[in-house]
């Protein structure tokens, strides 16, 4: 589909555009008192969920309905555009009506392809910024899928957040990041603006600078980091919380580096070390390609002798071998390992061509 519709609009913010609040809107007074410690910083938009959607039942739901004055008195009190997440076409509707200027759609809600559509029924025709979180499971067309029926029904300010990625594994991150994946959905919709959310993929306080500074090096164009004035009273997500002086403190040690430069030498080097590596790529396919003459043949040669595909020892001598080579000459024998999964996945899809098209050959 088409996005030229797509509007950068947090481009005329100073980068990062920042979404700073806490997890949870709680009572009026804690909202009021978080806005008060932001109001002196850099805070583009201001957030606190009143639905929240809890993985299991009995923790904090969310103040419900009572919450989205909260939110109009702090737009009004302080000045700050606000945002709230959206479950349904109901939470739009109370939203739309009562001046909230930002709609986010969570994790738990862009994986599910009916609530979106609900939610993109209730706001056609408003114009009202969307901001759509990367679904929980790794899924990269169900997160496009949502960002088009937005965009589809008319929105025109659209923005990707990255928030990571629910997993089995134990592992120091809460949602792995899988960077690949919002680089992956920048190179099919260069229009969408990313904003990453460090908060929910740290899932705790010390990891957040790493992975802001990570996504300011990716260009990223904004940030989302749940602040609370206490966050370790919290009714929700208290682990992961900043105090807003520490978000300042945070914010003001970013490195941010530009995405092109004009300095001229600095060009001219970049071209040159750019024209090596399309050099050794075109290399490395050619070689991809003689690798794959020789397991045509290879295949050809199983079938004649009435040999099966796949070897398990051959392929464990092949994993063994080129991990220790890679280690060898100081290459991740991690990469070389996936490398290799692929190219073996390949060969074997290529053998499977051979026996088919010899058997449907000897058929006829
Ligand atoms: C949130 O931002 O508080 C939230 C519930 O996020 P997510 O949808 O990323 O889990
Ligand atoms: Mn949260």
């Amino acid at each position: 589909m088409n996005f030229d519709s797509l509007q950068n609009w947090i481009s005329n913010y100073e980068r990062p555009f920042l979404v700073a609040g806490p997890c949870s809107a709680e009572n009026e007074e804690q909202l009021h008192t978080i806005a008060t410690q932001l109001a002196t910083q850099k805070v583009d938009l201001f957030r606190a969920g009143i639905w929240k959607p809890r993985t299991r039942p009995g923790s904090f739901e969310g103040v419900g309905v009572k919450g989205i004055q909260w939110l109009g008195n702090i737009k009004r009190d302080f000045g700050f555009r606000v945002t709230c997440e959206v479950a349904n076409a109901f939470h739009v509707e109370t939203c739309l009506a009562n001046g909230i200027d930002v709609l986010w759609i969570g994790a738990r809600t862009s994986v599910n392809p009916f609530t979106v559509q609900e939610i993109a029924e209730a706001i056609r025709g408003t114009g009202i910024p969307v901001m759509i979180k990367n679904p929980v499971s790794p899924d990269i067309n169900l997160w496009q899928g949502a960002i088009e029926r937005i965009v589809t029904s008319g929105s025109e300010k659209v923005i990707a957040i990255h928030r990571g990625f629910s997993s089995f594994e134990k592992s120091k991150y809460r949602n792995q990041p899988m960077w690949e994946i919002p680089i992956e959905l920048k190179r099919r919709i260069p229009a969408i603006p990313m904003i990453c959310d460090p908060s929910h993929i740290c899932g705790n306080r010390t990891g957040l600078q790493t992975v802001a500074q990570k996504a300011m090096d990716l260009n990223f164009d904004g940030l989302m980091i749940e602040t609370h004035h206490e966050p370790d009273q919290a009714l929700s997500d208290r682990q992961q919380q900043v105090t807003p002086s520490r978000l300042k403190e945070l914010v003001d040690s970013l490195i941010l580096r530009h995405a092109t430069s004009d300095n001229e030498l600095f060009n001219i080097s970049l071209e040159e070390l750019r024209e090596l590596i399309d050099k050794q790529d075109s290399e490395l396919i050619k070689l991809l390609k003689d690798r794959m003459d020789l397991i045509e043949r290879i295949g050809e040669f199983k079938r004649e002798n009435n040999i099966t595909i796949l070897q398990p020892e051959r392929w464990n001598e092949i994993v063994t071998s080129r991990t220790d080579w890679a280690s060898e000459i100081d290459l991740s024998a991690e990469f070389i390992l996936r490398v290799f999964q692929q190219v073996h996945q390949e060969s074997i899809r290529k053998q499977m061509e051979v026996f088919e098209l010899k058997e449907e050959n000897g058929k006829m």
